[in-house]
């Protein structure tokens, strides 16, 4: 066995470098607290996820880094489009048409590069970041306070990092929500993902050559297809198990088998070569029963994750990592970090997630067409680009009235947006 060999204190630790992660302590250390960032991966690291949202400019913004993504030179993705299955493109979705803003210019990012720049970012804001350290334990004090985490680096040694606010940031490993068995499955959105890369594929021309194309499959299914730099692209296929595994069970042929079920897919990649791995994930849509517990705040993929159908990913990452940043500033500040200091946290991100949910359940609402949408309320079109441009804090009611007409919206989900219970101290608890 190994043993606990080095003790560290700090004011937060954030366990995972990813986007919410690394915005969380960035932001953190900029305030001046001390700050460490766990990382169990080397960067630069693989990820899936690269269409970002335009308002991901704001949290890039206040992060200091929009002169670094122009000068790494993405891919511009100036909208979004969807294409049935015959070929047919819808008008494109110009997110520049609805705001004459920079933000409207925003990009498809390796993912690898760009997590390893907001990484890099948090050192330079002052954060300790520490790849290679795989956190595996959070430590509770006897009043059930989560008081820091235990973990062991490439070497096997275990270190004990203590803090008085601990973040999980650990994307879809979901280190608190497994270990605490917070993960509730969103009721409805139980959909697979495969996904590869294509060297030489098709472009558009001219503004729409950097957009994310939306492309349908039966019993709605979807293709994305994400220009990236270098030639190449990002294309990935989602839908029901049942559809997907319903003659093979290998990613290679379910996605060569679906390629030829929708046209401008089948044009698009005609020319292209595959390259690398085929990539497979199930488990969508959950949220985490909690927020936060005291001295714990969850954060992106480690509190919730949304069907990617409208890249909010990202977007969510990152600012819940500012909100976090925010409420864990103020209850440092009261020297308070009890779980009720994080309601207020839980609550807004809820809500913002709440509005990508109703979207994320229209789509696939057998009813539901934005073409038919927008024919049918035009003065709502601009409300829906708010929605997928993620301008969540705008009130939808009319947007989400006129979805009604074609779609079955989602009751809110009663969870998340609360902080665990107390936890009763260890010395009553034993006197129950
Ligand atoms: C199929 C698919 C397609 C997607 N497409 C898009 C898209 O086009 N656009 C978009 O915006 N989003 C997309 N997403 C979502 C997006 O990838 C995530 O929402 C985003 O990466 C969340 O960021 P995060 O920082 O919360 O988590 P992550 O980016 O996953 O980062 C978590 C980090 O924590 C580290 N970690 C995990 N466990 C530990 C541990 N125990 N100790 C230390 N470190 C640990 C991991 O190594 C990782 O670096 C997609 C997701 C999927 C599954």
């Amino acid at each position: 066995m190994n043993t606990v060999f080095t003790e560290h204190s700090y004011d937060v630790v954030v366990v995972g470098g990813g986007p919410s992660g690394s915005t969380t302590g960035a932001l953190l250390a900029e305030k001046g607290h001390r700050v460490a960032i766990l990382e169990k991966e080397h960067f630069p690291r693989y990820h899936v996820g690269e269409s970002l949202m335009p308002f991901c400019y704001f949290s890039l913004e206040r992060l200091g880094v929009l002169d670094k993504m122009k000068e790494i030179g993405y891919t511009q993705k100036l909208s979004v489009q969807f294409v049935n299955m015959d070929g047919n493109r819808s008008t494109p979705f110009y997110f520049f048409q609805h705001r004459d803003h920079p933000s409207s210019y925003t990009w498809q990012v390796e993912r690898s590069d760009f997590d390893q720049m907001l990484f890099q970012r948090a050192a330079e804001c002052g954060a300790e970041t520490i790849e290679r350290f795989r956190v595996t334990q959070f430590l509770r004090d006897d009043s059930g306070t989560v008081v820091g985490v235990k973990g062991s680096g490439g070497d096997g040694k275990e270190m004990v990092f203590h803090a008085r606010v601990t973040v999980d940031a650990t994307g879809r490993d979901a280190l608190a929500m497994s270990k605490e068995r917070w993960r509730e499955r969103d009721p409805k959105l139980g959909k697979i993902a495969i996904w590869t890369y294509f060297k030489g594929a098709k472009r558009d021309p001219g503004l729409d050559a950097g957009s994310t194309t939306v492309a349908y499959l039966p019993e709605k299914g979807w293709f994305w297809y994400i220009p990236l730099r270098n030639d190449i692209v990002s294309v990935g296929v989602v839908a029901d198990r049942d559809y997907l595994y319903s003659d093979s069970r290998e990613p290679a042929e379910i996605v060569a088998r679906e390629i030829e079920k929708n046209a401008w897919i089948k044009d698009h990649l005609a020319p292209g070569e595959q390259f690398g791995e085929y990539w497979v994930t199930g488990e969508y849509s959950y949220r985490s029963r909690y927020c936060a517990d005291s001295g714990l705040l969850l954060v992106g993929d480690a509190f919730a994750f949304l069907d990617p159908v409208f890249s909010s990913g990202v977007f969510l990452a990152l600012k819940s990592g500012e909100m976090a940043a925010d409420a864990i500033d103020r209850a440092l500040g009261a020297n308070d970090t009890s779980a009720s200091q994080f309601e207020h946290y839980g609550a807004e991100l809820c809500s913002h997630i709440e509005t990508m949910r109703k979207l994320v359940y229209a789509f696939y609402d057998d009813n539901f067409s934005f073409g038919n949408l927008v024919r049918k309320h035009p003065d709502i079109r601009g409300d829906l680009t708010d929605c997928l441009v993620g301008n969540v804090a705008t009130d939808f009611e009319k947007l989400f009235e006129g979805m009604r007409d074609f779609a079955e919206l989602p009751a809110e989900l009663d969870y998340g947006f609360k902080a665990a219970p107390a936890a009763i101290p260890v010395a009553k608890a034993a006197a129950v």
